[in-house]
């Protein structure tokens, strides 16, 4: 009989729970190790920090749903891992064994990366509900004192979705509370151009964003390079396509929201033959590790190389659609492996994302992710801004009821030809 231990209880760690449960022998364990014992639903915290959202709305006590299902769920959090004694060591000291390993931990943010950047200097962030509680505060008191916004991506960031959401929501905010007037916005961001995404664009996500720049009056510095960030002051180099610095600004602001680069957590980084050097780990096309085994792995912590060179460095999102394609081919894999088969399942990694400006949005669909590609599409209306809210409600719903895809929704995702598997079952 075999232990199997899911690392992470975020959106990766979670969903993987509930299909890993599915494809177990009986005898077989399965242990979630979390950090506390909720999850977040992260796409909401942008909503959070605008005010559209209360905490308890996006927030769910995961190990109730975890011991419902027969799973066994340790809050303590991982210290490290040790992957030569196949054992995952907790912060309180004591360690859990496992035959098989899904690493699910998500991102660590990497702040400290650039002086004054993030929630304990002078930007705010959206990356975790507790920080996007404090960039609500924050706007709270900006707005009783507005002046100019600074909003983006840092340079060795993956994620820029969310920052054109925040941009584009704050500037619907502003408008509500009838202060937009008395603030100018920039947009700062590492990509080479407007809708690159970190996937070279998808269908025309740069005319449809650039044009919403446009229309909010926010400007926007590509390209760019954040040096230091101090009180009120973010510095900021533009970079050429020749590498060299062409111009360093100094951006005054009232208020800012920087996404930073991400990197894997601390207790896996700097594991030789798991891990790359920024700590993600390293998977083949099964999302397993080649040295190690018995390691699979999900989500924001799966190393995938960048798109292909720019001139400041930019990293390949990995949007939700993508991490459940991970999740599908794992547990299918793992299942595979307990009943003496060969582990053969692809994630299709196809990207599929709405993101949300409070008033409107923009769709695409990247399949595959790296061009060129079988699909390639993107739209916006208002429809958009609706069918997150549906998402929302129906995403948190699932982890609820401890689902990961229900009949209806592969019918319906099949129906429009996305898969989450390259060689289905
Ligand atoms: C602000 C924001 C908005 C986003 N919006 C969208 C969107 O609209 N659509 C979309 O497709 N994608 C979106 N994404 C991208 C992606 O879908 C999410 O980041 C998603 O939550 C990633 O899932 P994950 O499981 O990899 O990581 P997470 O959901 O972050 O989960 C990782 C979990 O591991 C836990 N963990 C970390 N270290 C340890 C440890 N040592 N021990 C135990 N547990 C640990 C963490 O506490 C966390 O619960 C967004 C990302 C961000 C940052």
């Amino acid at each position: 009989m075999a232990n199997i231990v899911v690392l992470g209880a975020g959106l990766g760690g979670t969903l993987m729970a509930y299909e890993l449960k599915a494809e177990l022998r009986a005898g077989d364990t399965l242990t979630v190790i979390g950090q506390g014992s909720h999850y977040h639903f992260v796409p909401s915290n942008p909503w959070v920090a605008a005010g559209w959202r209360e905490r308890d709305e996006v927030e769910i006590d995961i190990s109730a749903t975890m011991a419902r299902k027969g799973i066994a769920f340790r809050p303590e959090g991982a210290a490290r891992l040790h992957p030569d004694e196949n054992r995952v060591e907790l912060s309180d000291g004591s360690s859990i064994p496992y035959d098989y390993l899904v690493l699910a931990t998500g991102p660590d943010l990497a702040f400290d990366e650039i002086p004054g950047l993030g929630p304990d200097g002078f930007t705010q962030s959206i990356c975790h509900v507790d920080h996007a509680e404090k960039a609500f505060l924050a706007l709270e008191k900006f707005i009783a004192n507005p002046g100019p916004i600074v909003v983006g991506a840092v340079q060795g960031a993956s994620c820029f979705g969310p920052a054109y959401e925040f941009a584009f929501i704050l500037d619907t905010e502003l408008r509500k509370r009838r202060v937009r007037d008395k603030v100018p916005m920039t947009f700062v961001t590492s990509e080479p151009y407007i809708g690159h995404l970190g996937l070279d664009g998808v269908g025309d996500t740069k005319g449809l964003l650039e044009s919403q720049m446009r229309n909010r009056h926010i400007k926007f510095i590509t390209n760019a390079r954040v040096q230091k960030v101090e009180d009120g002051k973010m510095t900021v180099e533009e970079v050429g396509e020749d590498g060299v610095v062409k111009k360093t600004s100094e951006l005054p602001f009232n208020y800012s929201m920087m996404l930073p680069a991400f990197r894997g957590v601390a207790a896996v980084r700097g594991l030789e033959g798991l891990t790359n050097p920024r700590g993600f780990i390293l998977v083949d096309k099964h999302q397993r590790n080649p040295k190690f085994p018995d390691i699979f792995a999900v989500g924001v912590g799966v190393a995938i190389p960048p798109m292909g060179p720019t001139p400041v460095p930019v990293g390949v999102p990995k949007t939700g659609f993508m991490i459940e394609s991970m999740v599908t081919a794992t547990a299918q894999n793992i299942g595979a492996l307990l009943h003496g088969r060969v582990p053969e399942a692809q994630g299709s990694w196809n990207a599929v994302c709405l993101a949300d400006f409070g008033d409107g949005g923009v769709a695409f669909v990247a399949e595959p992710q790296i061009p060129p590609r079988n699909l390639n599409w993107s739209a916006q209306g208002k429809w958009v801004h609706y069918a997150k809210v549906a998402f929302e409600k129906y995403f948190i719903r699932k982890i609820r009821r401890g689902e990961s895809e229900p009949f209806y929704e592969r019918w319906m995702m099949e129906g429009l030809g996305i898969r989450r598997l390259t060689r289905p079952r």
